[in-house]
């Protein structure tokens, strides 16, 4: 076709026409390109992998971004500290994230050699901040790993990172994805994305807007919370910083992630972490958004967020329950986002476990996913004030339900 649409509307019309006719004797070049298939076109995908029996688990709740004294630009938050805290609040895990490049890499030599870094309650994950020029990205492992591999690949291509990333065994994930810092990398190299950093909630809708992009092209990746706290409270109040305000609107568990863990170890909670079966609450006491689907529509759940099933073109029922404290005869409003779109807004009121359902018939063919956030009144968090009104009307979300997603994308 010589002439294009936008620039040539009126001719084009006429040409149309004349096409119609002339493309019945003579065939039109356009039309031996439509014979092209793509490779990567979505196809009927072979079995998936069973779904994990829903029950068989237990939530644990922590943070997965924490900074210690052994990040330079922290203040009054040694590991003891975190920890203590973090117990008189109830988290089950905690990940100390401290920058790596203070220590060029080396944080078996300083956080993870701290003696405070330990604990018989708390499960400590292994990690570190991955503080790099193309931006920040948080290491989830259950064991010490070398993290140093890490560090020395920060400048190179993708391809040598992601190898790295490999051979470590890894969970890697993207940290406050826009704006400052914002990551940098591909998101072929992550597991997850921190979709809800820190008690400020308003300043998360890019990265809500960039998960729901890798979301909508294929990528399975998990949505997490990180407060992101840097600074604890003086013990006296010489030991004061410019910062030390922060304590009480932003520390442990601002947000708070909830795992389904197959074991109270921190293998599990790494691997809950991998498969999505996570949720966001804005603190510890806030209720946990639990996100169900009943594929067969006998009243029992068959799946939970992160969870990928194959759509056979039957309905499928949906359920959003909210567990821990709610509001008595209070609202909350469900938003349903499918495929990243809205597509539906539903009212929970307060009591004792309350759900909402609602039904959807997913694509036969090609990928569908719905996520879930929920809205309503702040729950009090008296160990850090400040971060009700930051966090505002925001409850939790949920991650997403999955249909044909290809598990070997
Ligand atoms: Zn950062
Ligand atoms: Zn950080």
């Amino acid at each position: 076709m010589i002439f294009h649409k936008r620039t040539f509307p009126r001719i084009h019309v006429l040409c149309i026409g004349l096409l119609g006719i002339l493309t019945t004797v003579i065939p039109h070049p356009a039309r031996a390109q439509s014979t092209h298939v793509s490779p990567w076109a979505p196809t009927e995908l072979g079995p998936l992998p069973p779904i994990a029996p829903i029950t068989n688990g237990v939530w644990l709740k922590g943070d997965l971004h924490v900074h210690s004294r052994h990040s330079k630009e922290s203040s009054n938050n040694p590991i003891a500290k975190i920890i203590s805290f973090s117990l008189s609040v109830g988290m089950d895990y905690v990940c100390i994230t401290d920058h790596d490049n203070h220590v060029e890499g080396d944080v078996a030599h300083n956080t993870w050699a701290d003696p405070e870094f330990k604990s018989d309650s708390l499960l400590l994950l292994y990690g570190a901040e991955w503080t790099t020029t193309r931006g920040h990205g948080n290491v989830f492992s259950a064991r010490p790993y070398d993290h140093q591999r890490l560090y020395d690949v920060r400048d190179q291509r993708d391809i040598v990172i992601g190898a790295i990333v490999k051979e470590l065994g890894i969970h890697l994930s993207a940290n406050h994805p826009s704006g400052k810092d914002h990551f940098g990398y591909s998101y072929d190299m992550v597991r997850s994305i921190e979709v809800w950093n820190s008690a400020i909630w308003s300043r998360n809708a890019n990265a809500i807007m960039i998960w729901d992009d890798m979301l909508s092209s294929g990528r399975k990746l998990t949505g997490r919370g990180g407060s992101d706290a840097h600074h604890g409270t003086p013990e006296t109040p010489d030991k004061a910083t410019k910062n030390s305000y922060q304590a009480k609107a932003n520390y442990v568990g601002t947000p708070t992630t909830w795992v389904f863990a197959t074991a109270r170890t921190p293998q599990a909670v790494v691997d809950a972490l991998t498969n999505g079966r996570v949720s966001v609450s804005a603190n510890p006491f806030a209720p946990r958004v639990e996100f169900y689907a009943d594929l067969d529509r006998d009243g029992k759940m068959d799946m939970m967020m992160g969870d990928n099933a194959k759509a056979n073109g039957k309905p499928v029922t949906f359920r959003v329950q909210l567990s821990g404290n709610t509001v008595p005869g209070a609202t909350y409003t469900v938003k349903v986002v499918k495929n990243g779109d809205d597509f539906d807004s539903l009212k929970i009121t307060g009591g004792n476990t309350p759900f909402v359902e609602f039904t959807d018939t997913p694509a036969t063919l090609g990928r569908t996913y719905y996520r879930v956030t929920v809205e309503g009144p702040p729950t009090p968090y008296p160990q850090v004030p400040g971060s009700m009104a930051l966090s505002g009307n925001m409850v939790g979300l949920s991650n997403p339900i999955y249909f044909n997603f290809d598990p070997n994308f």
